[in-house]
Parts: C-alpha cells; structure tokens; sequence
C-alpha cells in the first residue's frame, strides 16, 4: 500500500505544526521520520493514522483519496513508545485481541486465532512467552509483543513512533536491527518516528528529514548522509566542525585544501567537516590550521580530540583508536589540521 502525501498543513491556534508536507510512502517500504523534538514528526504520523485532521492537503493511500477517511477504515497498526499493552492479558491475549473485537462475519475461527497469534509470536520470536502477563516482561519484550499485536490484524500500514524510545541503548540497538529484519519477512509498508539519527540511517529505506513543520530532505540512508541538501540536514545526521570561507571560481578553501563550491565567487562559504574527517600532524603544511591539543575524551573504538586553534576557535577530531595510540598525541601538544573532505554551502548565512 503507497500512501501519497500531498500539501499537508496542520496549525495548533497560530502555530504550524506542519507546514506544506509533500512526500510518499512507497509501497512496502519502511520509511524513517527523522528530526528535532518538535518538529512536527508525531503530527504528521496522526495525520496519516486519521487520528488528526490537516488543514490542508491531501492523503491518497493506493491511489484513493482517504483524507477524511475514518481511523477505522484506514487499516493502520500502531506501536507508540509506552508500551499500550492491556495488563490484565496474557500475552497470547493481547496479540489475540484485535482478531476477538472484530465483527463475527469477519472473526476467524478460535482455532485460526490460535493458529495466526503462534505464528505471530514465533516472528517476533517471544512465542515462549505466550502464557506471561505484561508486568512479567522486559521493556524490549513488551515493544516486540506491541509489535505482534499492531500486525496480528494485517494492517495496510503499520506506524511506528519511538517504538524504542523508552528503552536503554543496548536493547534499543539490538531492536531495530531485528526490527530491520522483521521488515524485510512481512514488507508491511512502515512509517517510523525518531529523533535519533543512527536509528534512522540503520533500519530506514528511505528518510525524511523535517525541520520545523517542514521536510528538509527525502532520500535514502546514503544519499541524506553524504549529500546533505542544507546545513541543518548536514548537522542534524552527525558532529561537524564550521569554518568561514568564501567563494572564489567554484572552490572555497580551508587549511589550504580546496573544496567544490557552487556559487558566485565571493559568496561567503560555510564549510562543515566531520571530526574523523580530518588528519592530525606534527608537520605543518601549506595553509594548515596550527592548533594545540585541549580535552581528549574516549568513546570507544573511537577517541575524540578537542584542538583550539590560535583564533580560539575548537575543532574537534576524531581518531580511531590505534592511530590515536600510535601517534602518542599528548594534551597540550602543539599540532596541525588539515581537512580530507569537505560540504559546502555558499550564500547561505547562519
Ligand atoms: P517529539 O519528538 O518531541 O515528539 P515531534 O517532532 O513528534 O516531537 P509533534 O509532537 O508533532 O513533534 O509536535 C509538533 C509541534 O506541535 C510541537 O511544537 C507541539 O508542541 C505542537 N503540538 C502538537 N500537538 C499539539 C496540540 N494538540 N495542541 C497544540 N500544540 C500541539
């Protein structure tokens, strides 16, 4: 099922929450929303359950218009962040329920009930806790059993928002990978709400990234991350570093290192580079940013290096540990920035 996004605004008094959206939901595929607390992500995914009404636009779910189509009639599945299973349930129950409430011409038979809530819960691989109630769960066991229960009645579209939010890191990352490849078994056609850029790029098709009641860029995990359509974009999906330049005949330079820049010559430049995307020297070359090295902070495989510069400025760089250890870099040592790459954006200001 293709869901069509056409024009959608929806004010809350004088505010805009959600500004012009125009996107779609191809069929099938699983697509993340991605931005700021605010932004409008848990509007538009109302909007398109029917839970709320746009001011303006359209929705076309297969092609048909279901702007003012009711809740019901949508055949969506929803998992929200706070776990809305019914505590007096088992979990067999609870998966079962939305088959039970159905109207008796279209309620399968007990015996086909049982059958589609095991298979159910052997997808999401908790069938072994078929007896359990709610209270008896972890927090990740219970999204997964929300997750069997918004599928047990085949919705057209399922919409997920934070479905991991409430969870700890650990958890979180080892969901949305099974989440990944719970996508890929039922194909159901998926939106997914976050604010959390690593969960977007890791189990996303596709990303729309929305910046105050407005999409700012469309495009797979690849195409968002590496050709980032505004700074906002480039910032929200990771660490960057921001340096002034200008425009002269289609390069803007930084550290005596050249950068495509479209724009006329002399716009003012910004030019982000990411932390790991800079190398670290003892040697000055042509241009280099000298700088001396201030905090040093371990995250892991990784070990993140604050360098002030003589213009007090920080910039941050980022070293794979073994590098880091080999070049012995001590806090305080005196040391030289050069960019490897670059994003550009001419004639914008900030
Ligand atoms: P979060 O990640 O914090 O949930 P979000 O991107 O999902 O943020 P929304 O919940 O869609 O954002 O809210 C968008 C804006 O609309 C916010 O500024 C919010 O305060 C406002 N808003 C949402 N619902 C209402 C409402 N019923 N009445 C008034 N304002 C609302």
């Amino acid at each position: 099922m293709s869901i069509e996004i056409k024009g959608i605004t929806k004010q809350f008094g004088a505010f805009k929450a959600l500004n012009d959206i125009n996107l779609e939901v191809k069929s099938g595929e699983l697509l993340a929303l991605l931005g700021p607390s605010g932004c409008g992500k848990t509007t538009l995914l109302r909007v398109i359950a029917g839970l709320e009404t746009a001011d303006a636009g359209q929705i076309l779910f297969h092609g048909s218009d279901a702007t003012n189509a009711h809740v019901r009639e949508r055949q969506v599945g929803f998992v929200f962040q706070h776990y809305a299973l019914f505590r007096h349930m088992t979990v067999f129950e609870n998966v079962a329920f939305g088959l039970r409430v159905r109207p008796k011409k279209t309620r399968p038979s007990e015996a086909e009930i049982k059958r589609r809530v095991h298979q159910l819960l052997e997808l999401v691989q908790l069938d072994w806790l078929a007896d359990r109630y709610p209270a008896q769960l972890s927090g990740g066991q219970r999204q997964r059993i929300a997750l069997a229960r918004a599928l047990a009645v085949e919705p057209k579209v399922l919409l997920l928002d934070e479905p991991f939010g409430a969870l700890d890191t650990q958890v979180r990352k080892e969901l949305r990978r099974w989440l990944r490849r719970l996508h890929d078994e039922v194909h159901v056609t998926s939106v997914f709400v976050t604010h959390d850029q690593e969960e977007a790029l890791e189990v996303a098709d596709r990303i729309v990234v929305m910046n105050k009641g407005q999409v700012e860029q469309i495009g797979t995990p690849e195409q968002v991350y590496d050709q980032p359509a505004s700074p906002f974009v480039y910032q929200f999906l990771g660490d960057v570093n921001l340096f002034h330049s200008r425009v002269h005949e289609g390069w803007a330079e930084v550290a005596g290192q050249r950068f495509a820049a479209p724009g006329q010559s002399d716009a003012g430049a910004l030019v982000y580079v990411r932390p790991h995307e800079i190398d670290l020297s003892r040697e000055s070359t042509e241009g280099a940013i000298a700088g001396q090295i201030g905090h040093v902070r371990l995250l892991g495989a990784t070990v993140r290096l604050e360098v002030q510069t003589a213009d007090h400025e920080t910039v941050e760089v980022e070293l794979v540990r073994e590098h880091y250890q080999r070049g012995q870099w001590q806090v305080g040592e005196r040391v030289y920035l050069v960019p490897r790459n670059a994003q550009v954006y001419a004639d914008y200001s900030i």
